[in-house]
């Protein structure tokens, strides 16, 4: 018999699954504490339970830990990107970065990812799986057992489109804010998407509260569709259409990234079509990012970064200039996961 993923266990599932062992329901709640406030690797370590039910447990569950691979620390400020390995050999790349509020985690979703932004690491050597909620929720608790450092928020911005994996990101969510486990509150977490636009909407209509990141990078089709293949799917207009009605459902701020390729997207007559395409959807926030120059391709940063902020800003369109953090580790992510490769 395979053992199942006890990680990725809601508390109604697990009680479930004790109960049908003949175990008191009670029971559950102790080794979900065990599990996720405790974070045991092993039932061995659940001293208040029976020995008879440790070894039911060991025979019929495993508990989800990857295993560090590598771990890159950043000389000039501390961020730390770690390559997790998984049971199957199956690797992913979460970085921890430190601000003056906090820490804050960067989580992968997917192991590689099917979008193909033409100017992406981690979509270069294709899909090879979603990630499980076990494996997305031990990314945060090995991270902090390694580390030392208590996570404040979080952001599903690595390796993979969370809304590609939604089902399994929104169990990661629960076990993730619950407040028998990690108990953050998804106002400190941030989704970024390449722009699924059914699944922008229905992650409205859950008002959970998140922050909405859309990875614009382009204002109109032609040349949003000449880097990122999913504006074929669904193009600027829908997505725009989609961005306000999460506005409207949540009335949490859209945050639009927007990496300035020299020569691709970072012309004024680009910033004017930003302006004109982003009026309609205030309030919003654009994040500039100079683009990370990755192997496979010819791309440049920009170095007008400040010239288009200053236009967005002229025009009433609030911007700011990403801080890079751990630039000497390379921390944008897909690029340790395919050196590996
Ligand atoms: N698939 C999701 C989340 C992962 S990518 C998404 O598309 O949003 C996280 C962010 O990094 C996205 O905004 C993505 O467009 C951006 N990104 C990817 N490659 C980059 C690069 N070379 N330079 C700057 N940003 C990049």
């Amino acid at each position: 018999m395979t053992q199942k993923d006890i990680l990725s266990m809601t508390l109604p599932e697990l009680e479930a699954e004790i109960t049908a062992l003949g175990e008191k329901k009670f029971r559950a709640g102790q080794l979900y504490g065990w599990l996720h406030e405790k974070r045991v690797t092993a039932f061995s370590e659940c001293t208040n339970l029976p020995k008879a039910f440790i070894e039911q447990l060991d025979g019929m569950f495993f508990i989800m830990r990857p295993v560090v691979k590598r771990k890159l620390v950043s000389k000039l400020d501390g961020t730390t990107k770690y390559l997790y390995e998984f049971p199957d050999g199956e690797c992913c790349e979460t970085v921890m970065m430190s601000y003056k509020h906090g820490n804050s985690l960067c989580i992968s979703t997917q192991v590689g990812c099917k979008m193909g932004c033409s100017f992406c690491a981690s979509t270069k050597a294709g899909f090879v799986r979603d990630l499980l909620p076990s494996e997305m929720l031990s990314q945060v608790y090995e991270s902090e057992r390694e580390s030392g450092r208590k996570v404040e928020s979080l952001v599903l911005m690595g390796i993979g489109e969370p809304l590609d994996n939604f089902d399994n990101v929104l169990r990661f969510l629960e076990l993730l804010s619950s407040d028998k486990g990690k108990n953050l509150s998804l106002r400190h977490v941030s989704l970024s998407t390449c722009g699924i636009v059914p699944r922008i909407r229905e992650l409205a209509d859950m008002k959970l509260g998140l922050t909405l990141s859309v990875s614009l990078h382009a204002p109109t089709d032609e040349k949003r569709g000449a880097i990122m293949p999913i504006n074929k799917r669904y193009d600027t207009a829908e997505l725009i259409d989609a961005c306000r009605y999460y506005f409207a459902q949540t009335g949490r701020r859209i945050s639009f990234e927007f990496a300035l390729i020299a020569g691709v997207n970072d012309d004024a007559a680009t910033a004017k079509e930003l302006i004109k395409l982003l009026r309609p959807v205030s309030p919003c926030h654009v994040n500039l990012i100079p683009v990370n120059e990755i192997k496979e391709r010819e791309y440049r940063k920009s170095g007008r970064v400040k010239d288009f902020q200053k236009l967005l800003e002229e025009n009433g369109v609030n911007a700011t200039v990403r801080r890079t953090l751990g630039a000497d580790i390379n921390a944008a992510c897909g690029q340790l996961r395919r050196d590996n490769m």
